[in-house]
């Protein structure tokens, strides 16, 4: 199934494929004769014109982001890296997880090629810490590789040379940060690092460095054997290539599924998530996980590419889709999730470490049913003021507060609702939290 090259060897029991089955289905071939037949900078061309997006949230090109790292004598002395960040914690995200634990091999070819595209020595692997069964059989992979001859030196002949290590998060949200990421490697407290430098130059212990997210990584086998041309021909709009797109929430059948980029919302949540629970409505959806913005049922018809999400007030992001029905609050909804950044939130700047709590007890006024108008109009200041870009050193409090404002806007009357008649109605149907 060539459309779908990032789960064609997925088993319906979701068992792992190990290295036998993973080569008799066609893989490590192209890496054979990659690394004989490609520079590392045909590599690179190949993925800028492939028009890989990073599938972690940012959408930044890939190809573009790898053009950064110093190469040749440019690099100077020491090792280069390569990272996959494996660090899925972004709330309603599992798609990451279903390539760690049933297909390791389809991540660790692709990180072999991204490490050979940047001339990179050592890579590793950083795995949210919950994933057990993952860790357990990427490291099983891992170990297969080198007895193969794919991981080590002069890997099968070809003159290149790779160490990669599995490297198991202690567990913070702020780790999928790529400098909070490094830091947290090298041993430090996950704080996000300030850019520039960026890590491209100066990452990992000075060195220049390449984070990827795993899906990302899995692209570069499939576009690097396949071409540019065959991996853009999948998407249906501006966006190349395929995408593990994913809906949890009040839907029929919650799970990942993956799709052409730009495939319309609608048809992921009526075809593939087999629409709302019987007797539930539709009332708004996180399009890429809990730090992006509400769309509503007005916006199903769009497609999931960046730009055309992005029009529209929210993001892509991962690409996975949280669902709000109408006898939930909403208000429950965006306070669970700001509870869950404030717990995350580094502390390294003041109006995330100490604004979003402030934000948790405003809605929790809400749903106590002690809100007044005074409330409604602080809450959406300070919102405003810790998801301003600038105001705080990372993304992580932008993105908390995008659910909250975006709430604001679309479900006023919610708000509203919980000022006059103090408290929340849902909760009577036990569903206010
Ligand atoms: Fe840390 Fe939050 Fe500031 Fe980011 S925004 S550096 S997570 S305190």
């Amino acid at each position: 199934m060539t459309d779908r090259p990032l789960t064609q060897n997925l088993r319906p029991d979701g068992s792992p494929v190990w290295l036998a089955d993973y080569e008799a289905n066609g893989g490590y071939q192209g890496l054979r004769r990659v690394l004989t037949d490609s520079t590392p900078e045909a590599c690179q061309q190949v993925v800028k014109d492939a028009r890989l997006r990073g599938r972690g949230g940012a959408g930044f090109p890939t190809g573009m982001k790898w053009s950064f790292v110093p190469m040749g004598e440019k690099a100077g002395l020491g090792p280069k890296y390569l990272i996959a960040n494996a660090d899925e914690m972004e709330p309603g995200t599992f798609k990451d997880r279903i390539i760690l634990e049933q297909d390791p091999h389809q991540l660790i070819e692709g990180m072999i090629l991204a490490a050979y595209a940047i001339q990179a020595d050592v890579a590793y692997i950083f795995l949210r810490g919950e994933y057990t069964v993952a860790a357990q059989r990427v490291a099983a992979a891992i170990k297969e590789c080198y007895v193969a001859g794919y991981l080590g030196q002069d890997i099968r002949g070809s003159g290149y040379s790779l160490e990669l290590h599995l490297h198991r998060s202690a567990g913070r949200y702020i780790c999928g940060e790529e400098t909070a990421l490094i830091n947290a490697l090298e041993g430090k407290r996950a704080n996000p690092r300030p850019k520039p430098p960026f890590p491209q130059v100066s990452g990992l212990w000075g060195r220049p460095t390449i984070v990827n997210n795993v899906e990302t990584l899995c692209n570069i086998t499939h576009i690097l054997t396949r071409g540019a041309d065959w991996y853009q021909s999948l998407g249906l709009g501006a966006d190349s290539g395929t995408k593990l797109f994913g809906a949890s929430g009040n839907v029929k059948t919650p799970g990942v599924w993956e799709l052409p980029m730009g495939t319309p919302i609608r048809e992921i949540l009526e075809n593939h998530a087999g629409g709302m629970h019987d007797g539930y409505q539709l009332r708004g959806f996180l399009p890429g996980g809990g730090s992006t913005d509400f769309l509503t049922p007005d916006h199903l018809d769009l497609a999931m590419d960046y730009d055309v999400i992005g029009k529209a007030g929210s993001r892509m992001g991962t690409g996975t889709m949280i669902v709000l029905d109408d006898r939930h609050c909403p208000i429950g909804m965006v306070r669970n999730l700001a509870r869950f950044f404030a717990h995350e939130s580094c502390g390294f700047c003041t109006p995330c470490r100490d604004g979003i709590p402030w934000i948790v007890q405003l809605l929790d006024r809400f749903e106590q049913g002690l809100a007044t108008e005074e409330d409604l109009a602080l809450l959406e200041e300070k919102a405003r003021f810790i998801g301003g870009i600038g105001n705080t050193h990372c993304a992580l409090a932008p993105g908390a507060m995008e659910p909250v404002l975006s709430a604001l806007k679309y479900f006023r009357e919610d708000f509203e609702q919980h000022i006059s008649g103090r408290g929340c109605r849902y909760q009577s149907l036990g569903r206010g939290h």
